[in-house]
């Protein structure tokens, strides 16, 4: 029987922080938005109020575990399922993270909750923090990140700036351009006047390579979000993709002895835990977990057969996900 990860999955690649231990601190999928964008599909909770929602303790106990047993990661990185500021006792999980491994600690966050001195003071323990801003005006923050009553897209940018004057670590700062959404001239000019008060490290702009919330939802093209970063000045970076598998390739495997040792169960155990988080394509789960595409197609014809994963197909790319 294969044993899971309760709160860590991966090491995942991820596109902007390479590998990267995830630590799920969140229950599905609680967030203080909805974004059109979202790979983990709609919100069935908005929220902006904190909770203590998981054992700190258990969660530092599995990532001794994983330490143990050798972790090979370039982040442990706290996102997940939701938005993890949301969790009240982050800045105690960070503390008790950086007790136990250097490796450095980052925050995925939308930044929505930065407006509060203390999601500031938590999120200010970590090495890297990695926050949103996807619109220049409130009716593209409604019509993108669809938030909770109480945020403004006002109160995201003063948030922000707020924790760029407290906080002496990296702030990489997310831009996700959507189709038709936020890439005309005027909504870029105006995502460009916050990033000059928001002042961030590194500024990323990212589309979709997933499959989103809402089908309206188009990968934005290249050439034109390299002109964008050209625009946004020597920060600004376009987070790079990873190729796409061919969806012929998945007849390729057997399913011969899949799980016949230890290894073999534990990338098992790695790999289905990575896809119950989110869609992963071929050439993920091969960075994820360290193995050549015929190995990575055997655990998945193994999963499809048993009707414990499916797939579905976005812009010419597979991505495998938990049923
Ligand atoms: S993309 Fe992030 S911030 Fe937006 S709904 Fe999904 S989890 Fe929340």
């Amino acid at each position: 029987m294969v044993q899971e990860d309760k709160y860590l999955y991966g090491p995942v690649p991820s596109r902007r922080l390479g590998r990267s231990l995830g630590v799920d601190i969140v229950p599905s999928k609680v967030c203080t938005l909805d974004c059109i964008y979202c790979q983990l599909g709609k919100t069935t909770y908005t929220t902006i109020e904190r909770k203590d929602f998981v054992p700190v303790g258990e969660v530092l106990a599995e990532l001794k575990e994983k330490l143990a047993r050798g972790l090979d990661a370039d982040f442990i990185t706290i996102s997940g399922s939701g938005e993890p500021t949301l969790n009240s006792r982050l800045g105690e999980l960070i503390d008790g993270i950086k007790k136990i491994t250097d490796i450095p600690v980052a925050v995925v966050t939308n930044g929505t909750l930065l407006y509060r001195q203390d999601v500031r003071a938590d999120c200010a323990r970590a090495d890297v923090v990695l926050p949103s801003l996807d619109a220049g005006d409130e009716q593209t923050f409604q019509r993108i990140n669809r938030p909770h009553p109480g945020l403004s897209v006002e109160k995201l940018v003063n948030g922000l700036c707020a924790f760029r004057d407290e906080f002496s670590g990296q702030l990489w700062l997310e831009v996700f351009l959507i189709e038709g959404f936020n890439t005309d001239t005027a909504q870029i000019d105006r995502i460009e006047d916050a990033i000059n008060r928001i002042r961030p490290d590194k500024i990323q702009l990212n589309t979709a390579v997933r499959p989103a919330a809402e089908p309206e939802v188009k990968t934005f093209a290249p050439a034109s979000m390299q002109a964008i970063a050209k625009q946004f000045g020597d920060k600004c970076k376009v987070v790079p993709c990873y190729s796409p598998p061919s969806c012929a390739s998945l007849n390729e495997s057997t399913t011969e002895d899949v799980l016949a040792d230890q290894a073999a169960r534990r990338r098992a155990e790695t790999l289905l835990s990575m896809l119950k988080r989110r869609p992963c394509s071929l050439s993920d789960i091969c960075s994820a977990l360290g193995i050549r595409r015929d190995e990575a197609l055997k655990y998945i014809n193994h999963f499809q057969q048993q009707g414990v994963i499916g797939f579905e197909q976005r812009e010419g790319t597979v991505f495998f996900k938990a049923n």
